[in-house]
């Protein structure tokens, strides 16, 4: 039987992106296939195994205790490492009446397939080279992107922008949005002072990206993450 390490299973306010304000359950899926400077997720700290039955009893007994919730949301970490166990669990969590919300790194692109029959909503962030100086991900994101958007699933993109954030940067992942659908929503949200990377971008930085986002897009914001201003997790 398939079983999946969870970091916490909690309910609180979304805190990120286009759904800000609305009350969601987290459930928060141990590791990560990325590195990103600004990472502020402990996503290899403590976890407990679970099976499908235990975590559909957990989310039942939060919905009843604390809920409704707008959405369960698979947060990480990366949920999408746990595929194999998703697959098997979202069914039985649209048994319990509940839409579900992925927040991913827009980079595992089969995974992403297998799951989509129950997936509700994607939060997909796009990864610039200066967030990860990893190698570059922009095949993998037009990939993503591209399979969510075909799929007719609800998405928007967040790019979170520090101020080494290149200008070049912002305009590539404008494009791979409006290649794919320019009324995708996109997010641009300043980096929290509160990781390692604790330079946010200027002004006119910001401003001259949200211009020539907004030119090739149909509908751009910049949010910053509001669980650290609320002092909530
Ligand atoms: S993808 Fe998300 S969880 Fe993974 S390292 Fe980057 S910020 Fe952290």
């Amino acid at each position: 039987m398939e079983t999946a390490r969870i970091i916490e299973v909690f309910p609180s306010i979304q805190g990120e992106g286009i759904y800000v304000g609305r009350p969601h359950l987290f459930v928060r899926f141990w590791n990560c296939n990325m590195a990103c400077h600004y990472c502020d997720t402990d996503y290899r700290g403590p976890y407990q195994e679970y099976r499908s039955d235990q975590l559909l009893a957990e989310v039942r007994d939060s919905i009843q205790a604390k809920g409704p919730f707008h959405a369960v949301s698979l947060t990480g970490g990366e949920p999408l490492l746990w595929s194999k166990f998703l697959t098997g669990w979202l069914p039985r969590l649209k048994e319990l009446g509940q839409k579900s919300y992925l927040e991913t790194n827009g980079t595992l692109v089969s995974p992403l397939r297998e799951l989509l029959p129950w997936i509700d909503i994607i939060a997909m962030d796009l990864k610039p080279p200066s967030a990860t100086a990893d190698r570059e991900v922009w095949s993998e994101h037009d990939a993503f992107l591209r399979a969510a958007h075909d799929a007719g699933r609800k998405i928007f993109v967040k790019i979170v922008v520090t101020s080494k954030t290149e200008d070049e940067e912002v305009q590539q992942a404008c494009r791979l949005v409006a290649a794919v659908d320019a009324q995708v929503p996109v997010v641009l949200q300043p980096v929290t002072p509160w990781g390692a990377v604790r330079e946010p971008p200027s002004e006119q930085q910001l401003s001259r990206w949200f211009q020539w986002a907004a030119g090739a897009l149909a509908d751009v914001r910049i949010l910053p993450q509001v669980h650290r201003l609320l002092g909530v997790r």
